[in-house]
Parts: structure tokens; C-alpha cells; sequence
């Protein structure tokens, strides 16, 4: 059974019923699940705790809604497709029949090691499907999963063990990314030096050697030895922890999100199934690494529940060629094909050639998400590789929301470039003023906020129910705060402006940093730019533009010249960057996201207080920053 929405009139009665009656609306949509013991109450909330509890006593377990609910239809249709990072390395591919032997052995081999539920596990892998397959493994026996990216470092994961408390690791001897062979297990043996788990379980993934702790190490083929492929699932209660995830970093110190059982398995099945309108058979692509929300809800969770076909990819955009994302597309048949602005935009830059010759035209639907997609990037991705047939969506979420929140459904929400268009059913969007006024009717502007419960919405962070509250619902009185600033045009279509501590202010004009970086990315030269505020004696604040630009037959003082007079044109001489720094890179966090809380320290020239860093991608290119700085 699916709850799939069909047309535009349809959605937007079914979203006026969302807020007339919200109990009644989730309720419907929960009853397509199996419930091992349904609900005595849909809805129980304040946000002033915060306390939120969706479906009060309804006992499940989410991988019997995945496995046990669906084999007998679509047992043999392929659960995940894997493609790995050499072309020429066979591709798997596993059957829900076969992921659920899978689960259920590793689910087994778990609790063979004492590993049940209430444990803290963190998965720091590869993206393979055992990645997935240890996911699911922990939600089978109520064990807590924590993934965390395998490319950060010992430090960043000593922290995110310490601060979860984990049991256990779940890793590999090494990772292939592009050309690279890296190491892992040296880096969670490094990381266990300043923290400590029980057991570790590694994959063997490169082959390459690595020191084994008796007693605490072992490898995943021996523990998997002479399990049995049944597991009887736990019962978890709907409000049961079903992972921790810690927020990509691009504001502050990771935060360690909880997501509790029943609420995220009907919202992720929902805002997949009607965002990307998925239909059965459909091949589904999304390039995020299970390390980050977006790998959670909409590779594993969402699409899984949904008994969709979700594609693996192990390795990176550009290896061994710019054109491996559009060659991964022809070889599967992608129907639906979801990746961020950072890889559309770093695509661009090698111009269409890398396209060419690639058969796309099984693609049905695009999407987005993790930062603002600037206009030109919009117009590359539905021109370039959409042919102009498939619909965008734009979908705004945030690790916190748990799902999708705001985006259009594919081919029925008429879309707008930059506009992440309109709220799913049960999302109540507020826009706020800086005093917390509401401000109502559209053309406004302002603090995005969310002023109902959603069932995927976080419900603490870990072992620190006060960040919590002060983090999300303290700024403003009965809302959840969600930090992003937000304009809604008179069509009462929302537009993401960034994050709200950097919109700047300048002489009394209030500016979204994405606003200004749309319009500088319009010249052609830029391939990608970057915004900021810095202290400014006449105007109060000034803009300091970090722009990469193709440099052939130009100088730096007329390129210079020429983007100013670009945004001028587009959007007025008040947004003309004061100053603008032509850079060879910018600081992002290992999900792409760029880091302007760094690029404002430079601009301030408080060199010294960059804060933490230990999400930054390449730390190389800050010091590159810093020489030039203007
Ligand atoms: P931290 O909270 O630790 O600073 P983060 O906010 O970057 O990290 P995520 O939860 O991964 O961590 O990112 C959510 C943020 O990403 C949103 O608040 C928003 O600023 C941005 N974002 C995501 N998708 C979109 C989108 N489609 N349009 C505009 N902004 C988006
Ligand atoms: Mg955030």
C-alpha cells in the first residue's frame, strides 16, 4: 500500500488536512505499517522540554516493516545495487531475500559478541552494503547505531565514542576512494587510544594487513561463521532510540542527533515515496555517503521501507573520469538520481564534454539537497543531464528534521530554480521576525522556523537534553528553531537565504549569503563562491566575496570588477562584494558544506579563533586562504 500523492490539488488537500487534524492524518498514514502492538495515542507533545512522543506505546521493529512485511511480494525484486569504486569491479547486488539473510546473520553475529539493545554501536565503514547490512543488523536487535564518515579522523571519532559511550565499532581494513587506498582500522586503533570499546568487527574490504587486539578484534567473515539465518526481531517501543547521528559541523561542535523508532520509519517512507514519486521497479541513486542524514534516510531507511531499489556508490564523482556519475547512470538505468550543489557544481566546472556520449535518458526525476542551489547550478543540472524533462527537487531538511521538509513532489509541485517550493503534509512552517513575531501573508521574510511536531523530529541530543532545548527551542517560544533564514515570495514559495548567523546586514539591508553567491555565480567565469560579513566602519557590515574562478583571459583586477558589476545588475549596488578574494578552493566539511564560520574569521582577521575544525575537509586550503587574504 502506498499513500502517494498524484496531483497538485491532491496535495494541497491533503496538506490543509495535515493541519486541520494532524493525529488523524499520521495515523492513516501509520496504519500501512505493522505494528506489533498499535498505538494508544498518535501524539503527545511540548516543545518547551522538549518532549515529543508520536505513536505513545506502539511496539515494532523497523526491520520487520522492511524484511518480514514485504518478502512474500517483492522477495526477489533487488534491494540494493552496488557499485563499486573501479568500473571494472564487479557490481552486487542483493535481493530483499538476501539483504534479510544478511541482516538477520550479522544481527545474530552481534549478539553472539553481547551486543544488545540499549547499546551504543558506531559504524565507521565504507560504502559497501555491509555498511548498510550493520545499519540494519543493529536495528534488528535494538542496538543504537552511530555511523560515523570513514574519512574523518582519530580524534573526531575518539570524541563521537566518547561522547555516545559505544560498545563496539564496526569497520573495515581499508577503503578505496578515486585513486586512494586508506587506511581505517589504523584510524579507529588510533582513535582507541584516547577511548575505549569492547569489541571491534572489521571488514575486509583492500586486503591490507592490520594488527588484530586479541580478545577485542575480529573479523566480520569469522563472527559471521555458522550463524543462523533467522533472527527473531526485539520489540522496540515507537520512542525506542534507533540511531544517534552526529550533525555535519558547519555552525559549531557536532551535535549527536537522536531519531527514535516508530515517528522516523513513517516519515521517511512517506517523504520518499511522494518527494522522488517513486513507483515500483524504479532504479534509485543517491550519491550521499551513509555517514550523513541524507545516507540514512533516503539510501537505507526510506527507500528500503518503501521496497525500493536503492544504488550503493562506493567511490567519488570524478574518478576515474568528471564523467563516472553519468556512466553509473547509463550501466544501472538510474530513474532517480539525488546528489548536492557541492558535486553539480564541481561537475560544471568541467564543462558538458564529460557528459557526452552517456545515455541518461532513463532518468525520471533529480534532486538536491545540503546547501542552497544557486540558480545557474539549477539551470546546468535540468538543461545538462535532466534534457529538460525531469522535474528538480529541491528538498530542504536538516539532520534534525530527520526527513525531507520542505521540496517540491517530482513532476506535480510546479518548480521555480532556487526555491525549495513548499512544505510536505504535516510540516507547519512559521517565518519569524528577530523578536519571534510571526509574520504572516506572503512576500516576508525571515527565521524559518517549524511550530508543530513532525514524527521524524529530533528528540534530544545524546546525553545532553539542555543543548538540546537551547539549541532548537529556546530562541523562540514554542517553536523549533531550525537556524536558516528563509524568504516566502508572493506565490507563498520558500526560498532557503542560509543560515541565519550569516546573513549580513549591510547599512540597514538585510542580505542572505546565498542570495549574493547566486547572483556572483551567474558570471560566467565562477565556478564557485562563497560569502560573508566582516565588521565595517561606515556600513556596519561589509562583503567579503571568496570566489574560484576560471582564470584564462583574464586579469584578476577585471575579472574583479566584472562580478561586482554582475551583482549589481542582479540584484542591486547595496549587494556589491566590498571585497572579493579570487581562492584556489574553499573550506568545506567532509559533506560539502562550506564553512563560513571560517571564511568569517579570515574576513575579521581573528586568525586565531577559528574553532573547530575537525569536520574540515581539506585544512590546507584555509592557510592558502589566509596568504591572500585582502
Ligand atoms: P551543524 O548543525 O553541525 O552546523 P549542518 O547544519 O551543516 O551542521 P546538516 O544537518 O547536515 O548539518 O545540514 C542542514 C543544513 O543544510 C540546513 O540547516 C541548511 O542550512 C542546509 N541545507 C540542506 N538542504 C538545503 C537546501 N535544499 N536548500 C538550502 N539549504 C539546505
Ligand atoms: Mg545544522
Amino acid at each position: 500500500m502506498s499513500d502517494r500523492l498524484h496531483t497538485l490539488s491532491g496535495y494541497l488537500y491533503e496538506y490543509q488536512k495535515s493541519v486541520a487534524q494532524p493525529e488523524e492524518f499520521w495515523a492513516r498514514i501509520a496504519d500501512s505499517f505493522h505494528w506489533r502492538k498499535r498505538w494508544n495515542k498518535v501524539l503527545k507533545w511540548n516543545f518547551e522540554g522538549p518532549d515529543v512522543k508520536w505513536f505513545v506505546d506502539g511496539k515494532l521493529n523497523i526491520t520487520e516493516n522492511i524484511f518480514e512485511k514485504n518478502l512474500y511480494t517483492i522477495g526477489d525484486r533487488p534491494a540494493i545495487i552496488w557499485e563499486p569504486n573501479e568500473p571494472d569491479e564487479p557490481t552486487r547486488t542483493l535481493t530483499y531475500r538476501q539483504l534479510f539473510r544478511e541482516v538477520c546473520r550479522f544481527a545474530n553475529a552481534l549478539k553472539a559478541k553481547g551486543i544488545g539493545k540499549g547499546d551504543r554501536v558506531i559504524i565507521y565503514m565504507p560504502m559497501v552494503p555491509e555498511a548498510a547490512i550493520a545499519m540494519l543488523a543493529c536495528a534488528r536487535i535494538g542496538a543504537i547505531h552511530s555511523v560515523v564518515f570513514a574519512g574523518f579522523s582519530s580524534t573526531s571519532l575518539a570524541d563521537r565514542i566518547n561522547d555516545c559511550q559505544a560498545k563496539a565499532i564496526l569497520t573495515s581494513d581499508g577503503n578505496y576512494r578515486g585513486n586512494k587506498k586508506i587506511t581505517v582500522k589504523g584510524v579507529v586503533d588510533e582513535a582507541l587510544e584516547k577511548s575505549s570499546v569492547e569489541t571491534v568487527i572489521v571488514y575486509r574490504r583492500t586486503g591490507q594487513g592490520t594488527a588484530m587486539v586479541p580478545g577485542r578484534d575480529f573479523w566480520w567473515d569469522e563472527v559471521l561463521e555458522g550463524q543462523s539465518d533467522e533472527n527473531a526481531a526485539e520489540e522496540m517501543d515507537s520512542e525506542d532510540m534507533l540511531f544517534i547521528l552526529y550533525t555535519s559541523g558547519s555552525t559549531g561542535k557536532p551535535k549527536g542527533v537522536v531519531h527514535t523508532t516508530g515517528g522516523y520509519m513513517v516519515y521517511t517512507k512517506y517523504s520518499f515515496e511522494n518527494v522522488f514519486q517513486y513507483s515500483p521497479g524504479d532504479v534509485y541513486w543517491c550519491t550521499a555517503d551513509i555517514g550523513w542524514i541524507t545516507g540514512h534516510s533516503y539510501i537505507v531507511y526510506g527507500p528500503l521501507l518503501a521496497g525500493a531499489t536503492t544504488l550503493m556508490f562506493e567511490g567519488v564523482p570524478t574518478y576515474p573520469h568528471p564523467g563516472r556519475f553519468w556512466e553509473v547512470v547509463e550501466k544501472h538505468k538510474v530513474n532517480v538520481f539525488y546528489t548536492a550543489p557541492t558535486a553539480i557544481r564541481a561537475l560544471q566546472a568541467f564543462g558538458t564534454e564529460p557528459i557526452e556520449g552517456y545515455d541518461l535518458s532513463s532518468l525520471k526525476v533529480l534532486g538536491s539537497v545540503g546547501e542552497p542551489i544557486n540558480e545557474e547550478a539549477w539551470h546546468w543540472y535540468h538543461t545538462h543531464i535532466g534534457k529538460g524533462n525531469c522535474p528538480i527537487v529541491d528538498t530542504w531538511w536538516q539532520t534534525e528534521t530527520g526527513g525531507i521538509m520542505v521540496s517540491p513532489l517530482a513532476g506535480i509541485t510546479p518548480t521555480k530554480p532556487a526555491y525549495a517550493t513548499l512544505p510536505l503534509p504535516g510540516i507547519q512552517l512559521s517565518i519569524v521576525d528577530a523578536e519571534g513575531n510571526e509574520l504572516t501573508g506572503n512576500a516576508v521574510e525571515g527565521n524559518l522556523c517549524i511550530k508543530f511536531p513532525w514524527p521524524s523530529m529530533i528528540r534530544t541530543t545524546y546525553g545532553d537534553h539542555e543543548r538540546c532545548k537551547q539549541t532548537y527551542f529556546s530562541t523562540y517560544k514554542n517553536m523549533y528553531f531550525t537556524g536558516d533564514g528563509v524568504k516566502r515570495d508572493h506565490d507563498g514559495y520558500y526560498r532557503i537565504l542560509g543560515r541565519v548567523d550569516d546573513v549580513i546586514n549591510v547599512s540597514g539591508h538585510r542580505m542572505g549569503t546565498a542570495e549574493v553567491e547566486n547572483a556572483i555565480n551567474e558570471h560566467p567565469k565562477v565556478i564557485e563562491s562563497a560569502v560573508v560579513g566582516y565588521p565595517h566602519e561606515v556600513k556596519g557590515q561589509g562583503i567579503y566575496a571568496y570566489v574560484i574562478c576560471d582564470m584564462t583571459n583574464r586579469t584578476e583586477d577585471n575579472l574583479i570588477n566584472e562580478i561586482k558589476d554582475t551583482v549589481s545588475k542582479i540584484i542591486g549596488p547595496i549587494a556589491k562584494p566590498d571585497k572579493i578574494q579570487i581562492v584556489p578552493g574553499l573550506p568545506k566539511t567532509r559533506s560539502g558544506k562550506i564553512m563560513r564560520r571560517i571564511l568569517r574569521k579570515v574576513a575579521e582577521g581573528a586568525l586565531d579563533s577559528m574553532g573547530d575544525t575537525s569536520t574540515l575537509l581539506d585544512p590546507e586550503v584555509v592557510e592558502k586562504i589566509i596568504e591572500g587574504r585582502k
